[in-house]
């Protein structure tokens, strides 16, 4: 392993053992909820997008393993403040990293931590695991009332 998969590694370990913004958010404009079955990772997030159309508070809640849950820590802290539309940006390009589709240090600069997600794209079987929680977040934006599962 290289120095910077070693690092990647440990970020992914260190946000799984403690996630940020974990726990029910009080008085969400947006819930939703995700399931992958695969994995048996699952979780609700929570939004509070303000009338500028910012995302003011953002967290989320539920179990599944290190991956999906250490992806969705890193998520609510990249979502915290942005408008919708660059959380669609981000989500997007997100979407390409984990499938391998990114050019090498392309867009990974604008992805900044989530970068440590760069090298799942080996592992088909996480990459669920590791979307899971920005495909819930997505479906919340745009006002899906059904339980995502990615399935
Ligand atoms: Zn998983």
């Amino acid at each position: 392993m290289s120095s910077k998969e070693e690092l990647y590694q440990q970020l992914i370990l260190e946000h799984n053992k403690k996630p940020r913004n974990f726990g029910r958010l009080e008085n969400p404009t947006h819930v939703a909820e995700g399931f992958n079955p695969l994995c048996g990772d699952h979780y609700h997030v929570f939004l509070r997008v303000n009338e500028a159309g910012i995302i003011e508070e953002i967290s989320f809640d539920g179990s599944g393993c290190a991956i999906s849950k250490a992806s969705a820590s890193m998520m609510t802290q990249s979502l915290k403040g942005k408008t919708e539309a660059q959380a669609r940006g981000l989500f997007d390009a997100f979407h390409e990293l984990i499938t391998g589709e990114m050019e090498a240090g392309n867009g990974a600069v604008k992805l900044g931590k989530l970068a440590a997600f760069s090298g799942v794209w080996k592992f088909p079987a996480r990459i669920k695991c590791a979307v899971l929680c920005w495909h819930t977040i997505n479906g919340a934006l745009e006002g899906s009332q059904d339980a995502l599962t990615t399935e």
